[in-house]
């Protein structure tokens, strides 16, 4: 047996040759081995005893895993609006000079790869870049300069990181130059927190009193779709047998960064909101899905639960109460879709990210096809308060749809980007005024696939009534060019992002990101507005998920508010064809030596 084929062996086995975790097998072999090779997929294969095709379909899913070798430093730079914004452009030629090859290649002695990659939670220091999982932020050309000679010389990713940031960015375990760079902290996720308070509080209460408050305080889901969370926890404690709670800690929205915050200063606060959700609807088992851009603070977590386990929060008899819950941390591997409640369950058992049909609805059949919750990292924070200080405090906070606070995770043309924590019903005039923005286009609401506002709009509020948003918010300045620098970006994410099920999402997206070239290239006549728009409401109509629902957004949004800038940039033209279908038919028969049947 080579060396190799004894370690993928033991990769496997670290995992009880459970084909349930496929992900973890195949980030392990990535990274020992910078690639999954035909090798590796033909020993995972028969160690798992699934078919290789069944590997290769996860494989090919996921952006950081590759067949053939990335170099021994493997650049990832975010190519998202805010990068473009701050200076991206520089950064990707001083890293092409310098290595001499270009993006999406290695450097002939497997030295460097460069790859662009999608938003990795960053958007408030950007350009940023992951280098072998470790993250590097605010680039330069002399940044770059500095990186590759450090490479050259053979240098260690991690000690390349010389400056921390702040909070437990400087913890042992992250060291990271990260900024939390909270401007602001409210009452609910980044105020004062008393570990294990609502745990306590919770235990003394009978886990139907415990719905019922989260029910009270109209605590709904902060990843954007808002469904009411304590109506979440009841679906599932109605069902019986084994079940499962979910942590969505894959905050894929690009300009979304809030909950990478919460993970590194609110970690605990989290854990207990899962625990508290696991005694009220009675499971014992939790999974955080982490994206692999937080790799970075994987340890970190890891500690944080064996903190807790160690101080009996977690495990068998938390706090002597005879209720058992125990936390294990599943990680991503880059795929937008997996934000998705039904696609994370997916790749949380080793598939490809792809959206279930629904019904049946998670809280029926979830991870493993046992009822499951899933809600995001701010929700967990939020309810842990919510059980500590009672469902009136938290409605008094808010309006009357939406109780409570929001993190904000604003970036983009401002003086002060950064996480902001504030009641629901803000309005977008008051946030600009916050974080110091002047001379704004535009506000990019709830990221990609919320909705792209013009000043005119600047005193809607941000609420689940007015103007929801999962907290992105992308301030575009007066000096950006709205079309190319931001829809262009955004179309293109969504074509790179969407995993392929349907065919309206796989195809229109592309189509519409061809018509917004076209406009910004001057070619479009004014139909093509129309059609964009047509084609807008089909894939929004026949789309199976969220992600193919909100897509055309960037497009649909911008002709509503923006449309004067479309008008200026299409030409006043009818549509002329030279296209000869009876000529292209004979021609196309003579081809193939088939007789021609014309107008049948
Ligand atoms: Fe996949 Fe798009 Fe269909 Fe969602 S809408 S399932 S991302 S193809």
């Amino acid at each position: 047996m080579s060396n190799v084929e004894k370690s993928l062996k033991e990769i496997t086995e670290k995992y009880a040759k459970d084909s349930g975790r496929l992900m973890d097998i195949l980030i392990d072999v990535q990274s020992e081995f910078g690639c999954i090779s035909k090798e590796a997929v033909s020993v995972i294969a028969s160690e798992l005893k699934i078919s290789e095709v069944d590997v290769i379909q996860t494989r090919s899913f996921y952006h950081f895993f590759t067949e053939k070798p990335v170099g021994k430093y493997a650049v990832y730079i975010n190519n998202s609006v805010t990068s473009g914004f701050f200076g991206m452009k520089d950064v990707v030629d001083e890293f092409e000079k310098q290595s001499g090859v270009k993006f999406g290649e290695t450097t002939s002695d497997g030295l460097i790869t460069l790859k662009y990659t999608a938003c990795i939670g960053m958007s408030d220091q950007e350009p940023a870049a992951l280098i072998n999982s470790v993250v590097f932020t605010n680039l330069n050309r002399d940044k770059v300069r500095k990186l590759i000679a450090e490479m050259r010389e053979g240098k260690n990713v991690q000690d390349m990181v010389t400056e921390y940031g702040d909070g437990n960015n400087t913890h042992p375990l992250v060291k990271s130059m990260v900024k939390n760079n909270i401007r602001k902290a409210g009452k609910v996720c980044l105020g004062e927190y008393t570990a294990g308070a609502g745990m306590n509080k919770a235990f003394s209460m009978s886990p139907a009193d415990v719905i019922n408050q989260v029910k009270d305080s109209n605590l709904r889901g902060r990843g954007g779709a808002g469904f009411p969370t304590g109506l979440k926890w009841m679906y599932c404690s109605n069902e019986s047998g084994e079940k499962f709670v979910l942590c969505n800690a894959d905050e894929g929205e690009p300009g979304t960064f809030k909950d990478r915050v919460l993970l590194t200063e609110r970690a605990q606060q989290m854990f207990e909101g899962m625990a508290i959700a696991g005694y009220a609807i009675g499971s014992n088992k939790g999974i955080i899905y982490l994206r692999s851009e937080y790799l970075y603070l994987k340890k970190y977590l890891e500690n944080v639960l064996d903190e807790m386990r160690k101080n009996n929060l977690l495990g068998n008899n938390i706090l002597s109460k005879g209720f058992d819950f125990d936390i294990r941390i599943q990680l991503g591997a880059g795929a937008y879709v997996c934000g998705e409640e039904s696609a994370l369950i997916e790749s949380s058992e080793g598939k490809r990210g792809e959206p279930r049909n629904r019904p049946p609805f998670p809280v029926q059949k979830g991870y493993k096809n046992k009822p499951s919750i899933i809600n995001n990292v701010e929700t967990f924070c939020s309810a842990t308060k919510i059980i500590e200080n009672g469902a009136e405090w938290y409605k008094s906070m808010g309006t009357n749809e939406s109780a409570g606070t929001k993190l904000l995770s604003i970036s983009g043309d401002c003086n002060n980007p950064g996480v902001y924590e504030v009641e629901w019903g803000l309005t977008i005039k008051e946030m600009l005024d916050m974080v110091g923005a002047t001379d704004v286009q535009a506000v990019q609401v709830a990221g990609p696939s919320g909705t792209c506002i013009s000043p005119s709009q600047f005193d809607k509020k941000i609420a689940m009534e007015d103007l929801p948003t999962g907290g992105s918010m992308i301030v575009i300045g007066k000096n950006r060019d709205l079309l190319k620098d931001v829809v262009h970006n955004f179309m293109e994410f969504f074509e790179d992002e969407s995993c392929g099920s349907c065919v309206t999402c796989r195809s229109f997206n592309m189509i519409l990101t061809r018509q917004i070239e076209k406009v910004i290239e001057g070619r479009a006549i004014k139909s093509d507005i129309k059609n964009m728009q047509d084609w807008s409401a089909i894939v929004t109509k026949t789309s199976r998920c969220g992600l193919g629902q909100t897509s055309a957004n960037p497009v649909r949004t911008t002709i509503q508010n923006f449309r004067e800038l479309y008008e200026s940039k299409t030409k006043d033209a009818e549509y002329h064809s030279d296209f000869d279908m009876d000529k292209a038919i004979l021609e196309s028969c003579e081809a193939v030596g088939r007789e021609p049947k014309l107008h049948e």
